[in-house]
């Protein structure tokens, strides 16, 4: 079957086509449109202004990956289309656009899940999901822990971040240092010319205590205010600030609580494979720490390369593709976009 997808839940307008067969998924086409140069100088995303984004930039993204699959609309076989969560607006302009495909064309819509989606999207590059895997999935607005037995139809939340994301937490200490937005991306480059050992940070939520309530949950508010801590004392004392140092032990406290609770649940459930997706899982110090430590466990690391971990319609169109492939019904034409889907609910 031939599966479009189309993912506007932020600020990239995507559009993709896989190949689904039995055994496999074949990517076709990967067309981004991104706004994020609009919202830069507001230092976040402006929902209104990526709504309008996604209109415009919705028919080009559209024909221009038809034109490089060289692929006609009447033979896609399936829609699928982010339902949520994200942002309501960009959420509504993809939902509307698929819903108008799907009518037109007179074939099934499935809405999905983004965050499943960062995880699903693995399976372009490695193959179909095992039998039963950890999944950390890691981005700007989602930092959780989840243990899969299906990809569709067996996801649990083990554990989630209780305050910013992985990625929120990059981008928050980014513009504590005067990096350009999104920061998460400029503190990675930073990280890798300074010293991981230089500064002592905090590593949230690893401490006996916590370790019995909250094993599987994350916590990056604390760190991100005992680096604004020691930066100010700095400033105060006149002292010029060593900024690489700073954003490599930063780096080095999220890389560290990410990958050593990751793998402890890998242990207490007895998983043998870990797959990491989320714009979050393209930082390179949680890429090598990983590989590093998933090797010393015997654990099998499955990370895409970085061009599919940020937003993109080829997640969606993935997650669409498993969808396929187990048979399950559509969803209805009037389905609702949920801004805070669960993690648990993949398909609507
Ligand atoms: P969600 O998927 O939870 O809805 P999102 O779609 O906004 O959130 P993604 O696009 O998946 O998030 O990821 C974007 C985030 O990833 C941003 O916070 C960005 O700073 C961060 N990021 C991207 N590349 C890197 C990198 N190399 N190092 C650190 N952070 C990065
Ligand atoms: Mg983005
Ligand atoms: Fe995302």
């Amino acid at each position: 079957a031939l599966v479009l997808g189309i993912e506007t839940s932020c600020d990239e307008t995507g559009v993709a086509l896989v190949r689904a067969t039995p055994e496999a998924s074949e990517l076709l086409v990967d067309a981004v449109a991104s706004s994020v140069d609009e919202h830069a100088r507001f230092g976040g995303i402006i929902p209104e202004i990526a709504s309008r984004a996604h209109l415009e930039s919705f028919v080009p993204t559209l024909e221009r990956a038809l034109a490089e699959a060289d692929v006609a609309l009447a033979d896609v076989d399936a829609i699928a289309v982010t339902a949520g969560p994200g942002l309501v607006g960009p959420l509504t302009v993809g939902a509307a656009a698929a819903k108008a495909l799907a009518v037109a064309l007179d074939r099934p819509l499935y809405g999905v899940n983004h965050v499943i989606g960062h995880a699903v999207v693995d399976e372009l590059v490695h193959g179909l999901f095992p039998d039963r895997c950890m999944a950390l999935v890691v981005s700007g607005g989602h930092t959780s822990l989840l243990l899969v037995e299906d990809a569709v139809t067996g996801v649990t939340e083990l554990g989630h971040t209780l305050d910013d994301a992985a990625g929120e937490a990059f981008d928050k200490v980014g513009r504590l240092l005067g990096l350009p937005y999104p920061g998460g991306p400029h503190i990675d480059r930073l990280a890798r010319e300074g010293d991981p050992t230089a500064i002592r940070f905090p590593r949230g939520l690893t401490a006996a205590k916590d370790q019995a309530r909250h094993a599987a949950d994350f916590s990056f508010s604390g760190l991100k205010t005992a680096v604004a801590r020691w930066v100010e004392a700095r400033q105060d004392a006149g002292e010029e600030l060593p900024l690489a140092d700073v954003a490599a032990s930063f780096a080095a406290s999220v890389a560290d609580v990410l990958t050593a609770k990751t793998i402890a649940a890998c242990r207490r459930h007895d998983v043998g494979t870990l797959v990491v997706g989320g714009g979050f899982s393209a930082n390179s110090q949680l890429r090598d720490l990983l590989a590093q430590r998933c090797a010393e466990a015997g654990i099998e690391l499955r990370i895409p390369p970085i061009r599919y971990c940020t937003d993109n319609g080829a997640m969606i169109a993935a997650l669409g593709a498993a969808v396929v492939r187990r048979g399950l019904p559509a969803s209805p034409l009037d389905l609702a976009v949920d801004s805070s889907m669960p993690l648990t609910q993949v398909l609507v």
